[in-house]
Protein backbone atom coordinates (compact mmCIF):
# COMPACT_ATOMS: atom_id res chain seq x y z
CA UNK A 1 0.00 0.00 0.00
CA UNK A 2 1.36 3.15 -1.11
CA UNK A 3 0.22 6.13 0.38
CA UNK A 4 2.53 8.57 -0.74
CA UNK A 5 1.41 9.21 -4.17
CA UNK A 6 -2.04 10.98 -4.06
CA UNK A 7 -1.95 12.34 -0.49
CA UNK A 8 1.29 14.91 -0.91
CA UNK A 9 0.29 17.97 -3.03
CA UNK A 10 3.24 19.34 -5.35
CA UNK A 11 5.36 21.89 -3.98
CA UNK A 12 4.80 25.03 -5.92
CA UNK A 13 8.35 26.18 -7.83
CA UNK A 14 10.75 28.68 -5.90
CA UNK A 15 10.04 31.94 -7.75
CA UNK A 16 6.04 32.22 -7.29
CA UNK A 17 4.21 33.53 -11.24
CA UNK A 18 1.24 34.51 -8.41
CA UNK A 19 3.99 37.09 -6.84
CA UNK A 20 3.48 39.37 -10.19
CA UNK A 21 -0.30 39.98 -8.94
CA UNK A 22 0.41 40.96 -5.33
CA UNK A 23 0.34 44.67 -5.83
CA UNK A 24 -3.29 44.39 -7.60
CA UNK A 25 -4.90 42.22 -5.17
CA UNK A 26 -3.00 43.00 -1.66
CA UNK A 27 -1.56 44.96 0.88
CA UNK A 28 1.00 43.53 3.06
CA UNK A 29 -0.19 43.56 7.12
CA UNK A 30 3.27 42.23 8.56
CA UNK A 31 2.54 38.33 8.27
CA UNK A 32 2.23 35.86 5.69
CA UNK A 33 -0.72 34.85 4.45
CA UNK A 34 -2.32 37.84 6.09
CA UNK A 35 -3.57 40.43 3.56
CA UNK A 36 -5.08 43.61 3.04
CA UNK A 37 -7.23 43.42 0.00
CA UNK A 38 -7.60 45.96 -2.81
CA UNK A 39 -10.76 47.42 -3.84
CA UNK A 40 -10.42 45.49 -7.48
CA UNK A 41 -9.55 42.73 -5.57
CA UNK A 42 -12.99 42.70 -3.07
CA UNK A 43 -15.08 43.79 -6.50
CA UNK A 44 -14.25 40.28 -7.71
CA UNK A 45 -14.78 38.67 -4.27
CA UNK A 46 -18.10 40.03 -4.06
CA UNK A 47 -19.50 39.34 -7.48
CA UNK A 48 -18.35 35.69 -7.08
CA UNK A 49 -20.27 35.55 -3.71
CA UNK A 50 -23.46 36.82 -5.92
CA UNK A 51 -22.79 35.05 -8.46
CA UNK A 52 -22.80 31.42 -6.07
CA UNK A 53 -26.13 33.47 -4.37
CA UNK A 54 -27.72 33.47 -7.60
CA UNK A 55 -27.29 29.55 -7.28
CA UNK A 56 -28.65 28.77 -4.47
CA UNK A 57 -31.32 25.96 -4.17
CA UNK A 58 -35.23 26.82 -3.22
CA UNK A 59 -35.54 25.99 0.52
CA UNK A 60 -32.09 26.71 1.51
CA UNK A 61 -31.82 28.90 4.88
CA UNK A 62 -29.14 31.62 4.98
CA UNK A 63 -26.17 31.93 8.09
CA UNK A 64 -23.07 33.85 8.42
CA UNK A 65 -21.33 33.06 11.21
CA UNK A 66 -18.48 35.57 12.75
CA UNK A 67 -14.55 34.39 12.93
CA UNK A 68 -14.49 32.81 16.19
CA UNK A 69 -16.50 29.68 17.67
CA UNK A 70 -17.44 27.62 20.66
CA UNK A 71 -13.77 26.07 21.60
CA UNK A 72 -15.92 23.48 22.86
CA UNK A 73 -17.94 22.69 19.94
CA UNK A 74 -14.60 22.35 18.25
CA UNK A 75 -13.55 20.22 20.45
CA UNK A 76 -17.01 17.91 20.31
CA UNK A 77 -16.59 18.05 16.47
CA UNK A 78 -12.94 16.08 16.93
CA UNK A 79 -11.10 19.13 15.38
CA UNK A 80 -7.81 18.41 17.61
CA UNK A 81 -7.72 14.55 16.53
CA UNK A 82 -7.55 15.44 12.93
CA UNK A 83 -6.27 19.15 12.71
CA UNK A 84 -4.38 20.29 15.57
CA UNK A 85 -1.74 21.82 13.73
CA UNK A 86 -4.24 24.39 12.33
CA UNK A 87 -6.03 25.66 15.26
CA UNK A 88 -5.83 28.56 16.21
CA UNK A 89 -7.26 29.45 19.96
CA UNK A 90 -8.31 32.89 21.41
CA UNK A 91 -6.69 33.99 24.43
CA UNK A 92 -6.99 37.38 26.81
CA UNK A 93 -5.51 39.14 29.68
CA UNK A 94 -8.25 38.75 32.21
CA UNK A 95 -8.36 40.06 35.71
CA UNK A 96 -8.54 43.02 37.90
CA UNK A 97 -7.72 46.28 36.58
CA UNK A 98 -4.39 46.39 38.30
CA UNK A 99 -3.78 42.78 37.04
CA UNK A 100 -4.42 43.67 33.52
CA UNK A 101 -2.25 46.90 33.54
CA UNK A 102 0.60 45.20 35.35
CA UNK A 103 0.58 42.60 32.37
CA UNK A 104 -0.13 44.89 29.66
CA UNK A 105 2.73 47.38 31.07
CA UNK A 106 5.44 44.72 30.53
CA UNK A 107 5.52 45.60 26.93
CA UNK A 108 6.61 49.00 27.66
CA UNK A 109 9.57 48.02 29.75
CA UNK A 110 10.70 45.56 26.87
CA UNK A 111 8.95 42.31 29.08
CA UNK A 112 6.80 39.81 28.04
CA UNK A 113 3.10 41.03 28.32
CA UNK A 114 1.40 37.77 26.60
CA UNK A 115 2.75 35.75 29.64
CA UNK A 116 -0.08 36.10 31.36
CA UNK A 117 -2.59 35.55 28.78
CA UNK A 118 -5.61 32.86 29.68
CA UNK A 119 -6.87 30.47 27.71
CA UNK A 120 -10.52 31.34 26.08
CA UNK A 121 -13.47 29.84 25.43
CA UNK A 122 -13.55 30.93 21.81
CA UNK A 123 -11.18 29.49 18.99
CA UNK A 124 -10.86 30.86 15.67
CA UNK A 125 -13.31 29.48 13.00
CA UNK A 126 -11.57 26.79 10.67
CA UNK A 127 -14.30 26.16 8.36
CA UNK A 128 -17.84 27.77 7.47
CA UNK A 129 -19.93 24.37 8.13
CA UNK A 130 -18.96 23.94 11.72
CA UNK A 131 -21.61 25.98 13.77
CA UNK A 132 -24.49 24.76 11.67
CA UNK A 133 -24.39 21.28 12.83
CA UNK A 134 -25.34 21.88 16.54
CA UNK A 135 -28.24 24.79 15.17
CA UNK A 136 -29.61 22.09 13.36
CA UNK A 137 -29.19 19.38 16.08
CA UNK A 138 -31.29 21.85 18.82
CA UNK A 139 -34.40 21.37 16.54
CA UNK A 140 -34.78 17.83 17.41
CA UNK A 141 -35.37 15.04 14.80
CA UNK A 142 -34.29 16.16 11.04
CA UNK A 143 -37.30 16.57 9.05
CA UNK A 144 -38.16 13.90 6.22
CA UNK A 145 -36.88 16.37 3.13
CA UNK A 146 -33.82 17.17 5.23
CA UNK A 147 -32.17 20.34 6.11
CA UNK A 148 -30.13 22.93 3.26
CA UNK A 149 -28.18 25.72 4.70
CA UNK A 150 -26.02 28.33 3.04
CA UNK A 151 -23.29 29.21 5.13
CA UNK A 152 -20.23 31.73 5.07
CA UNK A 153 -17.71 32.59 7.32
CA UNK A 154 -13.97 34.22 7.69
CA UNK A 155 -11.60 31.05 8.46
CA UNK A 156 -8.14 30.82 10.05
CA UNK A 157 -6.14 28.27 9.43
CA UNK A 158 -2.11 28.15 10.79
CA UNK A 159 -0.69 27.78 7.63
CA UNK A 160 1.36 30.83 7.26
CA UNK A 161 2.85 29.87 3.79
CA UNK A 162 4.81 32.65 1.32
CA UNK A 163 2.21 31.71 -1.66
CA UNK A 164 -1.03 33.89 -2.30
CA UNK A 165 -3.04 30.97 -3.09
CA UNK A 166 -2.85 29.66 0.71
CA UNK A 167 -3.71 32.40 3.63
CA UNK A 168 -4.05 32.12 6.91
CA UNK A 169 -7.14 34.49 7.12
CA UNK A 170 -9.27 33.79 4.17
CA UNK A 171 -13.07 33.61 3.28
CA UNK A 172 -15.13 30.13 2.68
CA UNK A 173 -18.74 30.11 1.63
CA UNK A 174 -20.51 26.31 1.69
CA UNK A 175 -23.78 24.91 0.96
CA UNK A 176 -24.77 22.21 3.56
CA UNK A 177 -27.14 19.48 3.69
CA UNK A 178 -27.97 17.43 6.14
CA UNK A 179 -30.65 13.89 5.55
CA UNK A 180 -30.51 10.47 4.55
CA UNK A 181 -27.04 9.27 3.07
CA UNK A 182 -28.92 9.40 -0.92
CA UNK A 183 -30.10 12.93 -0.32
CA UNK A 184 -26.62 13.71 0.64
CA UNK A 185 -25.30 11.79 -2.54
CA UNK A 186 -27.70 13.56 -4.67
CA UNK A 187 -26.93 17.17 -3.17
CA UNK A 188 -23.48 15.99 -3.70
CA UNK A 189 -23.35 15.26 -7.55
CA UNK A 190 -25.91 18.12 -8.39
CA UNK A 191 -23.26 20.36 -6.83
CA UNK A 192 -20.09 18.62 -8.72
CA UNK A 193 -22.51 19.65 -11.91
CA UNK A 194 -23.51 22.98 -10.51
CA UNK A 195 -19.74 24.33 -10.09
CA UNK A 196 -18.19 23.17 -12.72
CA UNK A 197 -20.44 24.85 -14.94
CA UNK A 198 -19.84 28.53 -12.72
CA UNK A 199 -16.51 27.69 -13.60
CA UNK A 200 -17.14 27.57 -16.90
CA UNK A 201 -19.02 30.56 -16.75
CA UNK A 202 -16.02 32.10 -15.23
CA UNK A 203 -13.67 31.40 -17.84
CA UNK A 204 -11.61 29.12 -15.39
CA UNK A 205 -9.68 25.85 -16.70
CA UNK A 206 -10.04 22.79 -14.19
CA UNK A 207 -10.22 19.62 -13.15
CA UNK A 208 -11.95 17.69 -10.75
CA UNK A 209 -10.29 14.80 -8.61
CA UNK A 210 -10.47 12.80 -5.58
CA UNK A 211 -8.95 14.62 -2.21
CA UNK A 212 -8.07 13.84 1.05
CA UNK A 213 -7.73 16.26 3.86
CA UNK A 214 -4.54 17.10 5.39
CA UNK A 215 -5.05 14.97 8.31
CA UNK A 216 -2.21 15.60 11.16
CA UNK A 217 0.55 13.31 11.54
CA UNK A 218 1.54 9.67 10.36
CA UNK A 219 -1.79 8.28 11.44
CA UNK A 220 -3.18 11.20 9.87
CA UNK A 221 -1.79 9.74 6.68
CA UNK A 222 -4.09 6.49 7.23
CA UNK A 223 -6.86 8.67 7.86
CA UNK A 224 -6.33 10.29 4.32
CA UNK A 225 -5.85 7.37 2.66
CA UNK A 226 -9.30 5.54 3.58
CA UNK A 227 -10.70 8.87 3.06
CA UNK A 228 -10.11 8.88 -0.67
CA UNK A 229 -10.54 5.12 -0.86
CA UNK A 230 -14.33 5.90 0.50
CA UNK A 231 -14.27 9.15 -2.28
CA UNK A 232 -15.57 11.21 0.71
CA UNK A 233 -14.05 14.47 -0.62
CA UNK A 234 -13.67 15.73 -4.49
CA UNK A 235 -11.60 19.17 -5.02
CA UNK A 236 -11.61 21.44 -7.75
CA UNK A 237 -8.31 22.26 -9.06
CA UNK A 238 -7.77 24.89 -10.86
CA UNK A 239 -3.85 25.49 -12.92
CA UNK A 240 -2.70 28.58 -11.21
CA UNK A 241 1.17 27.95 -12.28
CA UNK A 242 1.18 26.96 -15.64
CA UNK A 243 2.11 23.03 -15.64
CA UNK A 244 2.10 22.68 -12.07
CA UNK A 245 -0.58 20.61 -9.81
CA UNK A 246 -3.83 22.94 -9.47
CA UNK A 247 -5.17 24.90 -6.70
CA UNK A 248 -8.16 23.49 -4.75
CA UNK A 249 -10.22 26.35 -4.94
CA UNK A 250 -13.94 24.33 -4.24
CA UNK A 251 -14.23 21.36 -2.68
CA UNK A 252 -17.23 18.81 -2.18
CA UNK A 253 -17.21 16.82 1.16
CA UNK A 254 -19.22 13.80 2.16
CA UNK A 255 -19.39 13.48 6.15
CA UNK A 256 -21.18 10.30 6.30
CA UNK A 257 -22.81 10.00 9.78
CA UNK A 258 -19.74 11.88 11.22
CA UNK A 259 -21.62 15.42 11.98
CA UNK A 260 -24.93 13.21 13.16
CA UNK A 261 -23.73 10.96 15.99
CA UNK A 262 -21.65 13.81 17.18
CA UNK A 263 -24.41 16.13 17.73
CA UNK A 264 -27.44 13.54 18.19
CA UNK A 265 -29.12 15.24 14.67
CA UNK A 266 -31.23 12.26 14.04
CA UNK A 267 -33.67 11.25 11.85
CA UNK A 268 -37.34 10.76 13.26
CA UNK A 269 -36.42 6.93 13.40
CA UNK A 270 -33.37 7.78 15.45
CA UNK A 271 -30.72 6.84 12.65
CA UNK A 272 -27.82 9.19 12.46
CA UNK A 273 -28.49 12.08 9.79
CA UNK A 274 -25.66 12.17 7.35
CA UNK A 275 -24.21 15.38 6.19
CA UNK A 276 -22.19 17.01 3.31
CA UNK A 277 -21.14 20.32 2.08
CA UNK A 278 -19.97 22.19 -1.36
CA UNK A 279 -17.11 24.65 -0.17
CA UNK A 280 -15.88 27.73 -2.18
CA UNK A 281 -12.80 28.94 -1.10
CA UNK A 282 -13.76 32.84 -1.85
CA UNK A 283 -10.37 34.48 -2.04
CA UNK A 284 -8.70 31.47 -4.10
CA UNK A 285 -11.97 31.64 -6.54
CA UNK A 286 -10.63 35.44 -6.54
CA UNK A 287 -6.91 34.71 -7.18
CA UNK A 288 -7.93 32.14 -9.48
CA UNK A 289 -9.58 35.28 -11.23
CA UNK A 290 -6.22 37.47 -11.55
CA UNK A 291 -4.29 34.71 -12.32
CA UNK A 292 -6.06 33.36 -15.17
CA UNK A 293 -7.40 36.64 -16.90
CA UNK A 294 -5.22 39.14 -15.99
CA UNK A 295 -4.34 42.08 -13.31
CA UNK A 296 -6.74 44.42 -15.11
CA UNK A 297 -10.48 43.90 -14.70
CA UNK A 298 -11.65 45.77 -17.91
CA UNK A 299 -9.20 43.60 -20.25
CA UNK A 300 -11.01 40.03 -18.76
CA UNK A 301 -13.39 38.61 -21.71
CA UNK A 302 -16.64 39.94 -21.77
CA UNK A 303 -18.60 36.37 -21.18
CA UNK A 304 -16.64 36.56 -17.93
CA UNK A 305 -17.03 40.52 -16.93
CA UNK A 306 -21.17 39.57 -18.11
CA UNK A 307 -21.27 36.68 -16.01
CA UNK A 308 -20.10 38.57 -12.71
CA UNK A 309 -21.53 41.89 -13.74
CA UNK A 310 -18.32 43.32 -12.99
P1 LIG B 1 -5.76 22.39 0.71
O1 LIG B 1 -5.60 20.92 0.45
O2 LIG B 1 -5.37 23.25 -0.44
O3 LIG B 1 -5.10 22.79 1.99
P2 LIG B 1 -8.20 21.91 2.10
O4 LIG B 1 -8.47 20.49 1.73
O5 LIG B 1 -7.53 22.15 3.41
O6 LIG B 1 -7.32 22.62 0.92
P3 LIG B 1 -10.99 22.45 2.61
O7 LIG B 1 -10.81 22.08 4.03
O8 LIG B 1 -11.75 21.55 1.72
O9 LIG B 1 -9.53 22.76 1.97
O10 LIG B 1 -11.57 23.93 2.56
C1 LIG B 1 -12.55 24.35 1.60
C2 LIG B 1 -11.96 25.37 0.64
O11 LIG B 1 -11.42 26.48 1.35
C3 LIG B 1 -10.79 24.84 -0.19
O12 LIG B 1 -11.23 24.14 -1.33
C4 LIG B 1 -10.10 26.15 -0.57
O13 LIG B 1 -10.70 26.72 -1.70
C5 LIG B 1 -10.33 27.02 0.64
N1 LIG B 1 -9.11 27.01 1.49
C6 LIG B 1 -8.70 26.04 2.34
N2 LIG B 1 -7.54 26.38 2.94
C7 LIG B 1 -7.22 27.61 2.44
C8 LIG B 1 -6.13 28.51 2.67
N3 LIG B 1 -5.16 28.23 3.53
N4 LIG B 1 -6.11 29.68 1.99
C9 LIG B 1 -7.10 30.01 1.13
N5 LIG B 1 -8.15 29.19 0.88
C10 LIG B 1 -8.22 28.02 1.53
ZN1 LIG C 1 -18.15 22.08 5.21
MG1 LIG D 1 -5.66 22.74 3.87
Amino acid sequence: MNMNVTIAPAAPPATDPLDALFDTMFRPMDAQGVYARTGAYESVVEALAALITSKREADTEVFRFPPVMSRAHLERHGYLKSFPNLLGCVSCLEGSESEILAQAGLHEKGGDWTSGLETADLVLTPAACYPVYPIAAARGPVPAAGYRFDVACDCFRREPSPHLDRLQSFRMREYVTIGTPEQVAEFRERWIVRATALADDLGLPYTVEQASDPFFGRLGQIKAFSQLEAALKFELLIPLRGQAAGTACMSFNYHREHFGTTWDLRHADGEPAHTGCVAFGMDRLAVAMFATHGAAIAGWPQSVRSALSL
